[in-house]
Order: C-alpha cells, then sequence, then structure tokens
C-alpha cells in the first residue's frame, strides 16, 4: 500500500514537472511553437537581450541577410539600450515580453507581483520602441497555472520553441548545427540567446546550415498576428 501510494505520489511529480517545463507540451497554455505550414520556412527568435556588445552584431548578421526575427527582450535590460530596441524595430524585427526581472522566481509570484512586472516590461518597451507588444515567453519556458492566468488577463500570446538550441551552455558551433540539423521541420520555431559571447557566429552557420537545406526565414506569423 505504502509503495503503491509512493509511486503515484513521484508520478504526479513527475507529471507536474514535467508540465511546468514543456512549453511545448501545452498543459498550462496553448503557445505557439511551431507555424502550421509544410513549406520550408522557420522563424528564429532570441532571448535575454538587448546587450549592449552583442546584440548589435546579431543585429548586423540578420541585416546583412535580409533576415526578420523577434527578439524577447528583458524589460530590465532596456534603461541604457533604448537605441537598441529603436534599431530593432526600424530593421523590422518584432517585440517581445519575456519579463522585467528574468528571476527564477518568477513562476512562485503572487497573481499581483507577476502582473507588475509584466506590465512594467511591457511599459519599459512599448515606451522605447512606440509600438505595441502583445507576445510573451516566459522566462526559462516554465509555465504554470498563475502564469497561464496572468497572460490571459493581460492579453498576450504565448511563443515557445521546438527546437532548443541549447546554445546558453556554450557547446561547439558544429554541436548545435547538428542539433537543428536533427530536429528541423517546416515551420520549426528556433530559440537562440543574442546575449552569449559569439551569437553573431553561431547566427551566421545556422543561416548557413538553413540556405543549404532550402528554408527560409520568416517573421510573416508572427507579424500577423498582430
Ligand atoms: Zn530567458
Amino acid at each position: 500500500m505504502i509503495i503503491a501510494l509512493f509511486i503515484l505520489f513521484a508520478l504526479v511529480l513527475g507529471f507536474l514537472f514535467y508540465a511546468s517545463y514543456s512549453i511545448g507540451a501545452g498543459i498550462y497554455i496553448k503557445a505557439f511553437c511551431r507555424m502550421q505550414t509544410d513549406e520550408r520556412v522557420v522563424a528564429l527568435t532570441f532571448d535575454d537581450g538587448p546587450d549592449p556588445v552583442q546584440t548589435p552584431k546579431v543585429l548586423d548578421v540578420l541585416k546583412e541577410h535580409h533576415v526578420r526575427a523577434t527578439f524577447f527582450c528583458i524589460g530590465s535590460k532596456v534603461k541604457g539600450n533604448e537605441a537598441i530596441i529603436q534599431r530593432m524595430v526600424a530593421e523590422g524585427h518584432t517585440l517581445g515580453n519575456h519579463s522585467y526581472a528574468h528571476t527564477w522566481r518568477f513562476p512562485l509570484y503572487s497573481t499581483q507581483r507577476m502582473t507588475a512586472d509584466l506590465e512594467q516590461c511591457r511599459r519599459e518597451l512599448e515606451e522605447a520602441s512606440g509600438q505595441k507588444v502583445v507576445w510573451f515567453r516566459p522566462p526559462f519556458g516554465v509555465t504554470n497555472p498563475t502564469i497561464a492566468r496572468v497572460v490571459k488577463r493581460l492579453g498576450y500570446k504565448t511563443m515557445g520553441w521546438n527546437i532548443r538550441t541549447l546554445d546558453t551552455q556554450q557547446p561547439s558551433h558544429e554541436k548545435i548545427i547538428s542539433h537543428i540539423h536533427k530536429r528541423l521541420r517546416p515551420g520549426s520555431i528556433i530559440l537562440l540567446h543574442d546575449r552569449m559571447p559569439g551569437s553573431e557566429v553561431l547566427l551566421g552557420r545556422i543561416l548557413e546550415e538553413l540556405k543549404k537545406r532550402k528554408f527560409n526565414v520568416q517573421n510573416d506569423f508572427v507579424i500577423s498576428t498582430l
């Protein structure tokens, strides 16, 4: 009996962990994790900027390749980097809310505190860009019932991904490319971080690989739902 209860407890815990950490599973929030298409297109998304050193380099590479992306920015990083935010918008990229503080405590916040955090991020981004922000990506991709409630109340659309490059763990670029290679499907949404050193070099490699496999990068589905 005790063993059966223990197994049940472990299963429930396991499910809750899976539900919180698997944005693609859509347990709490129905997030866009892939575009519904058979065409050879992918979307690029960058989290955790703006970074005063790396983000302009990433923007240079995107510009060189005539590619548009979505940047999920951290609200507390906007002050002092307004020119980068303005450049993103001027060059046709989309801005998304990635929370103000981006702390591991975010999923544990009360409804009120979480609302205040997301609204503060939205204010920073909208004041700097003059554009409305409707996309949200939860910090660390973690979701739970509080996040689901707040996001719904504030009217955000949530974007996940179906290819996590694990670029923050800094594996070799070859490893990341082969990881993408294995998971690439029409409509894939690729998660990258513009704050990482060398992110512009990695981006160049990814764009080359996509070209080789005849995949185009597009941001239209993000814009069309604005
Ligand atoms: Zn993040």
